[in-house]
This record gives C-alpha cells, structure tokens and sequence, in this order.
C-alpha cells in the first residue's frame, strides 16, 4: 500500500442502465462483508477481475449518523429485526457495503486452539492447526491495526471490570479491537464515523477497489447457471431509490458465496444445489448473548468510552461450558431494552439511574442446535431454541458477571429475562441462579454473531464445505464466510472469518 489514501469506488443501482448489466468476470464475490471483501482484495491482488455483489447499500463514512435507530433502519438484515421463529431471539447482521463489519463492536479474538483442535478430531480438519493459521491471524491483525486497548481506552466501566474479575481470580483482561486511534465515541453499533474502526469499508473494500474490483451495491444475488459441477453465472437484482429492479448477469470463472451464515444457505437451498450432505442450513450456532446491568451507588456513565473496553472469561477452554463477559458500552436506550425497567414511575426511577449501572454482554459457546431455511412461503426461517446444555453455559455466564459485579462494588444486579429479577447481594447469587429455567420468551437473547450452517469438514455425506474452502459438490464454488464454522467459537468471530477468508483465498491461488 502507498501512503494515499485508496479510494472506494462502488457501483450503485441507480448508475445502471434501465436494461442491466451483463458482465464477464474472472471472479464473482456474493457479499462484501468480513469474508467478501478479504476475497475480493486477496484475488484482485492475484490479478483476477473481481465483480462483487452486495445486496446492501452504499453508505460512506460522512452519512453515518451515530443514531441507532438510523442505522437499524439503513445498515442493518431486515432494519435490525432478524428475528428466530419464535421471536425469543434476535439476529443481527450488517447488510450493506461491508456488511457486519460497519456495524460490528470491534473486539478481536484468534480462534481458541482448543476450538481448532476439536474441528481437527471432529470435522477433520488437519489443514487448520494454530500453527497454520498463525500466519493468516498476523496478517490480519497488521491489516486491520488490531491491537489490545490501552489503558486511556479502557473506560470506569471496563476498569470495574477487570478489578471484579481480579478480586475473584477470574482471568480478565483489556479488549482487542481493530481500532487506530479511537475516537471512544462508544458508536460502533451505529458505524464509525470517523473511519477509525478499521471494517472492510474502510479497509480490504478500498484496497481491491484501487486494484480494479468491480464492486457493486444494491444488487441482490438470486439465481444461479449451472452446467454440470460448475456454476458457471450469477444472476442478480438491482434495486434503485425509486424501487426499479434491473438484471444484473455476472459470468465467472469461480464463485465466492459469502452472504453470511443466514443468506448463504438460502441462496444453495433457493437454487437446489450441493446439498448431497442434507446439510445446508443445519448445525446453525449464535453465541446467544444477554446484557446484564450492576446497579452501583455512584455514577458510571457506562456509555461514555469505547464499545468494548475489558474481558473477563477463560477464553483459552471455551468447550468446557465456557463464557466470555465484554465490558460494553449501554447507553440508556439500550439499558432500557436490555433487562425489564418496569413501567410508569418506576420506569422513570429506573431511567434516572441507568447513569449508575455497570454493563456487560455474556456470550457463550453454544451448540449447533438450529437451522436456517425457506418455509413454505418462500420466506427465510431461523428455528433455534436455547439447548439445556448452553441454558447451563448461560447460567455460569451469569452467575460469573454477578459476582464480580458485587466484588466491584455493586448494590443490585439487574438479569436480563423478560420481567424483571435482581439479585440484591451477594449472597443471593446461587440462589437466583437456580432458581432461572430454560424455556421460551424467558430471556432477552441477541445474536450478534450467526454461525453454521454451511459445515465445514473432510467428509462430504456430514458436510457441505471442504477443508479448502470449496464446496464438496462442486468444482468452482468456495463458501468463506462465518457458515462454515463447524461449531461455534465462543469468541468474537470476526478475526476467524477473515483468517479463513485469506486461508482459502490462498488455496484458490494454489490451484491456479
Ligand atoms: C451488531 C454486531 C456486532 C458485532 N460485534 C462483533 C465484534 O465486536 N467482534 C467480532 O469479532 N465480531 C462481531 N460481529 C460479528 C462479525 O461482524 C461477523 O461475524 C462477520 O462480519 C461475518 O462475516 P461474513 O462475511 O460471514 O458476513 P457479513 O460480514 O455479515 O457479510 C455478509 C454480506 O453479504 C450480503 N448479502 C447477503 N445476501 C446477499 C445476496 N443474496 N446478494 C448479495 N449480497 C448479499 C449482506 O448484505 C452482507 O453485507 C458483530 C456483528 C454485529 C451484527
């Protein structure tokens, strides 16, 4: 890279004739989110003409607003209300040019060894060793700046955090994000504004921009031609402002599918293809996460700083019903959403105080319990229910967040289920925890990170992605978005996803 900055070009709907566009490419890249945009940029920096298509708009930088219920409304899968078929669990993703990565909180984690090991006994994947992998992880976290925060970026609330975690022998430590020079607007959710965050928009979308990617927005992938074990053209649909649809054909030597673990397997099931496994849209995972609040005496003001300051957790064993607690940035909207506030005065009460409340996100690694699929009536389906064995994940989770909560000084902890429980000392802690049970519309779930779905693994009849990256019933089709975990990861995914993306880039590279 040279010093100037590289300039994104992208093609919007409304730039495209009324009668299309009919394009011949060496490469088309579905998605320009974490896993699109490394592709594009990877390919295009082997030489090879790279269409991409994102179904999302374009927006840059100097229209975000730091509002989130614009950005819901304008960056967000379904205006930010992706919701599971029962309502219990929401789903978010990015969709626009970047995808998730514009909208995305910024924490950086490698993938556990003890994550990899087991894809390696259990899916077969020897290729994916840490030692493998570490190349790609370096070459990500230079790419994108990632660093451990310092200590000016670690707010009151992150400091609770790690104190809490120290008092109790919790390990815990300041987050990791792909962040230069943070603005510690506490944004991220509503897109950075100041292009610090270093999200594909910003970065890999620029880079294969300036190396003559064809990038366009807008432009939904619907159908594919197929000839034999090749599909051999992509068809997609341009919508303009005004809603005017123009065809858009892109005819390539290979196809990179990276819609993101909801929209890939929708897209394979929508065209009947390489599903020999019967495993497209099974083995979905989603980290449910749940935000819990410690009501202290003084104020925290835990809005003020950066999205995610400290972690605390044993990030190191996720599989052994591990959980990981962020330190996260909760203004008063979402601390009204998050746990029940009750109604009226109390209400009011409760709003006044948010300035008091210590906040945090659990997640947990869950297992591949759910499924993503086209119902009946052609609309996308997300089934998943809490598994008992994750509902125990969830209950470590929060029972570890109370405790350093009160080890940090907290008066009240507010759970995040549906009408309100608080734990009011310390002492109450095991006996609320028990006393919580699994079921529907119990707890205020959030998926910030979908997984599955596309199983990656050596055995075609268990799964649908080759340990290369290429799908096993089909020659020139590669799947390397956030599908293909074979179990979920515990962790903050986007380092993996990009990791992945520049591995199975370089085994395309390899193949000629
Ligand atoms: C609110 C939020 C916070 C998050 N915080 C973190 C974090 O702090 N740290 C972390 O590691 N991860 C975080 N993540 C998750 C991380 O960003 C994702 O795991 C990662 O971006 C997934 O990459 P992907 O390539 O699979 O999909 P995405 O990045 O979601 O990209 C998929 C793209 O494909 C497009 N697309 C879908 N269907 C079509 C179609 N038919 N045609 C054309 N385009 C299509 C979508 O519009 C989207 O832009 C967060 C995610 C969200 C939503």
């Amino acid at each position: 890279m040279n010093d100037a900055p590289p300039i994104l070009r992208v093609t919007q709907p409304n730039d495209i004739p009324d009668a299309g566009l009919d394009l011949v490419a060496d490469v088309v890249v579905i998605g320009s989110g974490a896993s699109g945009a490394v592709m594009a940029y990877e390919l295009s920096r082997d030489g090879a003409k790279v269409v991409v298509l994102e179904a999302g708009p374009y927006l840059p930088s100097t229209e975000f607003t730091e509002h989130t219920p614009t950005a819901f409304e304008t960056l967000y899968q379904d205006h930010g209300n992706q919701t599971n078929t029962t309502g219990d669990l929401i789903v978010l993703q990015g969709k626009c040019i970047g995808g998730s990565t514009v909208v995305n909180a910024a924490a950086c984690f490698r993938t556990p060894d003890q994550v990899l090991e087991h894809w390696r006994t259990e899916h077969g994947l020897e290729n994916l060793s840490p030692e493998a992998l570490a190349p790609y992880f370096e070459k990500v976290e230079r790419n994108l700046s990632i660093h451990q925060n310092e200590p000016h970026e670690v707010n009151y609330n992150g400091r609770l955090l790690l104190e809490g975690a120290a008092k109790l022998g919790i390990p815990a430590s300041p987050a990791t994000r792909n962040v230069k020079n943070c603005a510690l607007s506490g944004h991220c959710l509503a897109a950075c504004r100041t292009d610090r965050k270093q999200s594909m928009l910003v970065t890999y979308l620029p880079w294969a921009s300036e190396l003559g990617a064809t990038i366009l927005s807008g432009t939904r992938a619907e159908t594919f031609e197929v000839n034999g074990r090749r599909i051999t053209a992509v068809n997609a649909v341009a919508t303009g402002a005004e809603g005017r649809e123009k065809p858009v054909r892109v005819e390539a030597g290979l196809v990179v599918v990276a819609a993101g673990p909801i929209q890939t397997p929708l897209l394979f099931q929508k065209n009947e293809l390489a599903n020999s496994s019967g495993q497209i849209g099974l083995n979905f995972a989603c980290h449910p996460s749940l935000a819990v609040l410690g009501e202290h005496a003084s104020s925290i003001y835990a809005w003020v700083g950066a999205s995610i300051t400290a972690h605390a957790g044993d990030v190191e064993n996720p599989l052994l019903g591990g959980y990981l607690i962020e330190a996260a940035a909760a203004g008063p909207v979402s601390t009204s959403s998050s746990v029940d506030g009750g109604v009226g005065p109390d209400f009011v009460d409760f709003m006044q105080r948010s300035k008091n409340m210590q906040s945090a996100v659990t997640l947990i690694h869950d297992h591949n319990v759910g499924r993503v699929y086209l119902g009946d009536d052609g609309q996308k389906k997300i089934e998943y229910d809490l598994d008992d064995r994750d509902f125990e994940s969830l209950r470590r989770a929060l029972r570890g967040t109370a405790r350093i909560y009160f080890a940090a000084g907290a008066k009240r902890v507010f759970l995040p289920t549906t009408r309100r429980t608080t734990i009011e000392s310390a002492d109450e802690i095991d006996s609320v925890i028990k006393s919580l049970t699994n079921g529907k519309h119990k707890y205020r779930l959030t998926s910030y990170h979908p997984q599955g779905t596309m199983r990656m693994g050596a055995d075609p009849t268990k799964s649908v992605v080759a340990p290369d990256g290429r799908c096993h019933d089909l020659d020139n089709v590669y799947v390397p978005d956030a599908s293909l975990f074979p179990s979920s990861i515990m962790v903050n995914p986007q380092v993996t996803v990009y990791a992945m993306a520049s591995y199975i880039a370089d085994e395309i590279k390899a193949r000629g």
